[in-house]
């Protein structure tokens, strides 16, 4: 069955035009466009993306009764989801907490994510602009959504909880939880995580591949390779919402929703015009987003749910530098140099990440300069300043002091690799670790493919420092780096590990020149990772438009949802729950 691309412009303008025109209602028009468009499937429940909302959101919706469809964009599911630590923030009294003899409540879930008082160390507050509406919804089904994730096969990490991971600061109790790989295969390798850690570690692999299997298990379709690429509403801007419009490899095809669609299609760090409205210095450079290759974020569902009317909302949280939003990277030397996240061979996607990068241990082993050859920074300043677990201490909730407490420390390091070389660009460009053999011996790395990238152009090998310089051609370098700047740079570097005293930067004792070939340019640009500011939606997550009005069947959770800024599964999870929950209780509209 193939659909007429006249099908589609048909239902979206010449008919359009023609029901406002001649004023029929929202019903009248959702049939009117309903028999415009040819439908190639149909399902009571239709949801995009099968990451951490999307899967949850369609468990339950079949679970409720519906008939659901799942599309997927990538050839694989899991999301950002599966490449995750597996941290999971839940709280609210689960019985989890309770069997650690932990006290919470969903009260306290509320009052702590909407502590106006809390702040980061670079004194931004992380929970003062969140929805109290969308919270309070939150708070409410924390614990529900607990039990919902392990009676579809998650297993949690035997230890009491705690607060590492996705939690933030000012948290008065332990809420987080590991998910555990079990026997499942890592996505990063191919393969089960060795015998002695599959029960202890905590992975994403742990919470998503159960619930994909529990899924398919119910008998939902997913359809994998499978890209939304608009939603069908009976009017632009008004009517209810009546199904998707997928790519499906080039061929394009239309699902009905007879209840509702859901959006989970996991926020906007990729798209990089969008994530620039947020925070203009995001430019194309920022290429090595956490959780790609597996999966884009590429503001999709946003971008869909706007043409149809729907706003935007809690752009605040979008843009202070929470968590790892922005980070340093952990590995240098490939694209991909997210601190948690290292693609091996083996993996489904090693193909397209190309590398697994050099792990940096000890940043007193590599001079990190920007485009221009120049060092800018501390190169031992911290991974970030914000998201400092437990860094308000002692906690009070709503109090001034716990602002006061906090040792204010800005977010510099990042902030000075941003800051770019004062020519006018927004972006920093591309930071490059700078090396030597003698480093590649403390270090023991080995810098040679699969290790390192050196064909797309993300590590360089030269045998002298101009040299090496010289040979720094890619595509984000918008200017050539002078070999004498970069001489000039680690020249005067070496001479402060002469006088133990970094007169630029200082940077705690310079410790090793930059003296033995051969020597190395690996990339080191910041990493992109969240996305906190998405949709405006209620408490039933569902989508509401400019005018404050609820989009009729249609939902959003997760990253591409706004008014919440927390990192992570919690959040994405509990709004799938949330959303698949009251998506099945619509009444079929056809
Ligand atoms: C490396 C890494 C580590 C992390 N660690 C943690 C952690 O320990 N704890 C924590 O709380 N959070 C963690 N996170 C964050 C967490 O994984 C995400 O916040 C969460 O997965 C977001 O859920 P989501 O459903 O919004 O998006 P995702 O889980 O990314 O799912 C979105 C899905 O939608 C699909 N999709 C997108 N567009 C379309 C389209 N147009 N059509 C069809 N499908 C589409 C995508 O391919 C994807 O499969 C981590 C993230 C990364 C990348």
């Amino acid at each position: 069955m193939t659909m007429k691309r006249r099908d589609l412009l048909l239902g979206s303008t010449g008919m359009v035009a023609s029901v406002a025109a001649v004023g029929l209602s929202a019903q009248a028009a959702a049939q009117t466009r309903q028999s415009t468009i040819h439908w190639h499937r149909e399902a009571d429940v239709v949801v995009i993306g099968s990451g951490a909302t999307g899967l949850p959101a369609a468990i339950v919706a079949r679970e409720g009764g519906s008939s659901v469809i799942v599309v997927e964009a990538q050839s694989h599911t899991g999301g950002h989801a599966i490449c995750s630590g597996g941290n999971v923030p839940l709280g609210g009294g689960t019985s989890y907490q309770k069997k650690w003899g932990i006290q919470d409540s969903p009260d306290l879930v509320f009052q702590d994510l909407t502590d106006w008082s809390v702040v980061e160390p670079n004194g931004f507050p992380d929970y003062r602009f969140n929805d109290r509406e969308v919270i309070r919804a939150f708070a409410d089904n924390c614990a529900a959504t607990y039990d919902f994730l392990v009676a579809h096969g998650v297993v949690f990490v035997d230890k009491a909880p705690d607060k590492l991971g996705g939690s933030s600061v000012g948290n008065s109790v332990p809420r987080e939880m590991h998910a555990a790989p079990m026997d499942w295969p890592l996505i990063q390798t191919g393969k089960p995580a060795a015998s002695d850690n599959r029960t202890t570690m905590s992975t994403g692999n742990g919470l998503m591949h159960p619930l994909a299997a529990a899924a398919r298990k119910l008998g939902i379709e997913i359809l994998q390779s499978h890209k939304m690429t608009a939603i069908h509403r009976a009017t632009p801007q008004a009517g209810p919402v009546i199904g998707i419009a997928v790519d499906n490899n080039g061929r394009l095809i239309n699902i009905r929703a007879r209840k509702a669609v859901i959006i989970g299609t996991g926020g906007s760090t990729t798209n990089v015009n969008f994530r620039r409205m947020f925070d203009p210095r995001l430019t194309e450079e920022y290429c090595g987003v956490a959780g790609q290759p597996w999966s884009d974020q590429d503001a999709s569902g946003e971008l869909a749910g706007m043409a149809i009317g729907a706003s935007l909302w809690g752009l605040f949280n979008n843009t202070g530098e929470f968590g790892s939003g922005i980070t340093k990277p952990g590995t240098i030397g490939g694209q991909y140099g997210y601190v948690n996240l290292r693609w091996f061979p083996g993996s489904e996607v090693f193909d397209k990440a190309r590398a697994t990068g050099l792990p940096v241990k000890d940043w007193q082993d590599v001079v990190l300069v920007n485009m221009i050859g120049k060092r800018f920074y501390d190169e031992t300043g911290p991974q970030f300043s914000s998201g400092n677990y437990g860094s308000i201490d002692p906690y009070v909730p709503g109090s001034y002091r716990n602002g006061k407490n906090l040792k204010f420390n800005p977010n510099t390091f990042l902030d000075a690799a941003l800051a770019g070389i004062g020519d006018g660009h927004n972006g920093g460009g591309p930071i490059w670790a700078i090396f030597d053999a003698d480093a590649v011996e403390r270090e023991q790395w080995d810098p040679k493919p699969p290790n390192v990238d050196y064909e797309a152009g993300f590590c360089f090998t030269a045998n002298t420092i101009e040299e090496l310089a010289r040979k720094i051609m890619m595509k984000y370098q918008r200017v050539p780096m002078p070999p004498e700047a970069l001489a000039a740079t680690i020249s005067r570097y070496n001479s402060f590990v002469d006088s133990g005293v970094d007169e630029d930067f200082s940077k705690p004792k310079p410790l090793y020149k930059i003296s033995k070939p051969p020597f190395y340019a690996g990339w080191a640009t910041p990493v992109l990772h969240d996305t906190r500011a998405g949709l405006r939606i209620n408490a039933r997550c569902q989508v509401v438009d400019m005018n404050g009005q609820v989009i009729p069947g249609l939902y959003c959770g997760g990253e591409s949802a706004g008014g919440f800024s927390l990192h992570g599964l919690a959040r994405a999870t509990c709004q799938g729950f949330i959303a698949g929950t009251n998506a099945t209780a619509e009444k079929p509209r056809v």
